[in-house]
């Protein structure tokens, strides 16, 4: 019984590893996404900024031929001048020309804040690219570091499911689909051992009938909560004194 046992432990070392590996292989896409996710941020902030940058290059081109319009318009007006026969009409035209030139005025005006305001987006856009290229070297350095740790992490694996069906060959076939099963309800933790009356893995009391049964080492007994295969410290002893 006790090499059986021995078996057990040894194979409970692997699969807790196994167990440890495939948890860290479940949460390694949320590790490349987290990772990832400022540089993501960056890219639809400066998509943002560019979308903005765009319409206002469309608001400055719309504002430049109202502009060139007006300007057409206030140049006829002022042809006018010519036809003009008396002073009524004069004043009336002088006051027509003042009207047209403050319409310019303002267009012009608004030309040169678009255009303002398109340089300090180009600016901004310059920046956050700056910044987006030192975010995705960051996220390089980060993406090719987490890809070898998760590369090793396989090869662990593979060698650990090697020696672990080696040693899993070693055991007795009835003993080790109890432990199968025990080792899927407990994500690998399926042997315990007991200490001071409690089983080492749901840390409950055992019955002191059960205890002495597990002390006496004739069979391997289950603890009486959560079933895992309970053993002492002494028969590992005994095992290494043969
Ligand atoms: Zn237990």
């Amino acid at each position: 019984m006790n090499s059986q046992l021995q078996f057990l432990i040894e194979l409970q070392k692997f699969d807790l590893r196994i167990f440890q590996i495939q948890d860290s292989q479940r949460k390694s896409p949320d590790l490349l996404k987290a990772a990832e996710t400022p540089l993501q941020d960056m890219l639809s902030r400066l998509q943002v900024l560019k979308n903005t940058g765009e319409s206002l290059v469309k608001q400055q081109r719309s504002a430049e031929r109202e502009l060139a319009t007006q300007e057409d318009s206030l140049h006829k007006v002022r042809s006018r001048l010519s036809e003009l026969k008396t002073n009524k009409e004069y004043q009336a035209h002088l006051f027509e020309i003042e009207q047209a030139r403050k319409k310019k005025d303002s267009i012009e005006e608004g030309v040169l804040e678009t255009m303002e305001r398109v340089q300090e987006n180009q600016k901004a856009v310059q920046e956050l690219e700056a910044e987006v290229q030192e975010a995705q070297k960051a996220f390089d350095v980060e993406k090719a570091r987490l890809e070898s740790q998760f590369a090793e992490l396989a090869n662990e694996l593979a060698v650990l499911n090697e020696q672990q069906q080696k040693v899993a060959e070693a055991v007795d076939k009835p003993l080790l689909a109890r432990y199968s099963r025990l080792k899927t309800m407990r994500k690998g933790f399926a042997v315990a051992e007991v200490n001071e009356g409690s089983c080492g893995g749901c840390r409950l009391q055992l019955p002191p009938q059960l205890v002495a049964e597990v002390r006496r080492g004739n069979e391997l007994l289950d603890c009486s909560y959560c079933h895992r295969i309970l053993y002492m410290a002494h028969h590992l002893e005994v095992e290494t004194l043969d």
